[in-house]
């Protein structure tokens, strides 16, 4: 069942069905009204009251209730979350620099490699997973363990490059390459 945490609240609440969601009585106010509406989006349940309760309100008192399934997760959970987002920042910047030049090495590799070379499949799909950010992240930290002097190198290269093309663009622009549309 595709909503069943939001399912949940809202049958506690004596909800009904709304579009793809319900509405129910509002537990943070005295609400006469159905005025809660409740939903799930990728397993996180939603609600907004339209009288104006504050969110942070209504979540408080849906966890009295206990029916706040965000809650169904203990304090350790929430801190390993926390602890997770800060790495992924952290690491969000050397990754970048690592995936430009990552990028542009399995291009230039693709181009050299012959038609029929079974190289070409590892490449194309390098390419393919450094277009998100995540595949960035996840494929950095990889080479980071595997090749660790390779990867440093990497990120450095990145770094530069991006400093050389910004001098570039900045030059260009001083030097008035970049018309403002006055043509
Ligand atoms: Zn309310």
């Amino acid at each position: 069942m595709a909503c069943e945490k939001a399912e949940r609240v809202a049958r506690a609440l004596e909800a009904r069905r709304s579009g793809s969601g319900w509405m129910a009585r509002c537990p943070a106010h005295e609400d006469r009204e159905p005025s809660l509406a409740i939903r799930e989006t990728d397993g996180k349940v939603l609600v907004h009251c339209h009288a104006g309760c504050d969110q942070r309100a209504v979540v408080d008192a849906l966890r009295r209730k206990g029916l706040w399934p965000e809650v169904w997760r203990t304090p350790e959970q929430r801190r390993d979350h926390a602890r997770r987002r800060r790495r992924d920042e952290a690491d969000m910047q050397p990754a970048r620099s690592f995936g430009d030049v990552a990028a542009i090495f399995a291009e230039e590799c693709l181009e050299t490699l012959d038609v029929a070379d079974p190289q070409r499949r590892s490449l194309s799909r390098l390419l393919a997973v450094l277009r998100t950010e995540s595949g960035v992240l996840a494929e950095y930290r990889q080479w980071r363990v595997m090749y660790p002097k390779l990867t440093r190198a990497l990120v450095s290269a990145g770094r530069h490059h991006r400093e050389r093309i910004s001098g570039l663009v900045l030059a260009g622009i001083e030097g008035g390459f970049c018309g403002t549309g006055s043509g």
